[in-house]
């Protein structure tokens, strides 16, 4: 045979979005338009077929290598206009992935998942489209199993918890830890949570991880508590997490096994988690409200809250990103946004707390703008789960340093 073709798969970039916040008919119609645009761009002899969720394929005839950025910028192009519902006008942009018979692979399936490879890697760096390559597999594979390894990671014992102090302006001393993830891979050593939790997030395996960091850090909690320490303790939630309706529940069981108090657990979510995905989050948000555990909005500035909204939100706390704090001294931008969001919080009667903290300068500056608390390098780094007994008895942060003295 000697034709030849190419494959492309197409996915709606902000397709969720529309879906959760203007409901599934405006979802619905939005596909069909799409469809249409999409079979009077291509020629009759094309074919383009959906193949589920947000998901096109276009299958192109005689598709020659050179015209690859035409035809995809052509495909692309076509869903540039703005959709209209009602009186809204929607933007929407895709993604596309190509692979071409019979150059790179002759049966269907295989066409199907190196233009699948070629669209993830498209999305993932940015691009609004790739030709697969055999690199792109292998860069795919890595992570591939990476996602696999992760699983096997959360039931063995090769995640851990470091533990990163927060400090009470007022007092100078700890009154709360951050739980942050860490993985130690047998073979690439210890991956920082940004290598690893994307692909927990993609392949549904946010939900065991997040239960397995906040059972850890219970069990950290109690076993403090039984020391004499008197903490709170943050840990971080995943968009995703906010779309688990039982969340709430298996909380309350893990809370309900430790024996410690709901007001002692933060639970940390980002702006941007809470503010794409309304109705559920808002669910989930109130009822762990409602069974007294605190929230906090991680990342605070970086994301599009609406003030409105927030007012709305069963939220505790604001902490300032990392990023207006590191930059305060030096440009004056940030330091309005930080002097802004600590006199925004305490007028909605929320806490504040800063990260990020690297130097004397920035804690005085956080101290004299009224910040209740920070954490940061200048204090301590995260602690691995067995140097944090020993940090809170000899740091000049820890009020037990100073108890030490009148004990022994
Ligand atoms: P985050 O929650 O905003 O955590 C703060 C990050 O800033 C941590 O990075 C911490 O090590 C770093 N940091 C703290 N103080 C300073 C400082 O003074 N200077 C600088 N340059 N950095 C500082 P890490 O541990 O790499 O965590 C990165 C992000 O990964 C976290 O950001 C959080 O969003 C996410 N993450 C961590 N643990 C978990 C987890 O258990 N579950 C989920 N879903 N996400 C997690
Ligand atoms: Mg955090
Ligand atoms: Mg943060």
């Amino acid at each position: 045979m000697d034709t030849t073709f190419g494959v492309a798969l197409l996915d709606l970039d902000r397709f969720k979005e529309v879906n959760d916040t203007l409901g599934h008919y405006v979802g619905d119609e939005l596909l069909r338009e799409a469809g249409r645009r999409l079979k009077e761009t291509v020629r009759a002899v094309d074919t383009v077929a959906r193949l589920g969720g947000d998901e096109y394929v276009l299958l192109i005839h005689d598709m020659n290598p050179e015209n690859i950025p035409v035809i995809a910028k052509k495909i692309l192009a076509c869903l540039d206009k703005p959709f209209h519902w009602q009186n809204q006008s929607i933007d929407i942009s895709a993604s596309l992935g190509v692979s071409l018979y019979p150059a790179q692979c002759s049966d269907a399936s295989g066409l199907l998942r190196c233009a699948d490879i070629a669209m993830y890697i498209a999305k993932r760096s940015g691009k609004s489209y790739a030709l697969y390559t055999p690199e792109l597999d292998r860069t795919n594979c890595n992570d591939l199993s990476l996602k696999s390894e992760l699983r096997e990671a959360i039931q063995s014992d090769q995640l851990s918890l470091d533990y990163q102090p927060q400090i009470e302006h007022r007092s100078k001393c700890v009154v709360g830890l951050e739980a942050l993830v860490r993985w130690n891979h047998p073979q690439r050593g210890f991956l920082k949570p940004d290598q690893f939790i994307p692909l927990a997030e993609d392949s549904g395996l946010i939900g065991p991880l997040t239960l397995w960091v906040l059972k850890t850090a219970l069990n950290q909690m109690l076993i403090l508590q039984q020391q004499g320490y008197d903490l709170t303790m943050a840990v971080n939630l995943s968009a995703r997490d906010l779309q688990d309706t039982a969340l709430p529940g298996s909380i309350q069981a893990l809370l309900a096994e430790s024996g410690v108090a709901p007001q002692r657990l933060i639970l940390e979510i980002t702006e941007s988690a809470v503010m794409t995905n309304t109705s559920d989050a808002l669910a989930i948000l109130t009822e762990l409200d409602r069974m007294g555990v605190m929230i906090a909005i991680d990342d605070f500035g970086t994301g599009y809250s609406s003030l409105a909204y927030l007012k709305r939100l069963p939220v505790d706390k604001l902490k300032i990103d990392k990023s207006f704090v590191m930059d305060m001294e030096n440009n004056d931008n940030d330091a309005v946004i930080v002097r802004s969001t600590i006199d925004l919080a305490h007028n909605l009667g929320l806490k504040v707390i800063a990260e990020g903290v690297e130097t004397h300068a920035a804690w005085d500056t956080l101290t004299i703008l009224g910040c209740d608390s920070s954490q940061g390098y200048l204090m301590s780094k995260p602690i691995p789960a067995d140097k944090l007994e020993t940090w809170l008895r000899k740091s000049a942060w820890s009020s037990a340093s100073t108890t030490a003295l009148y004990t022994s």
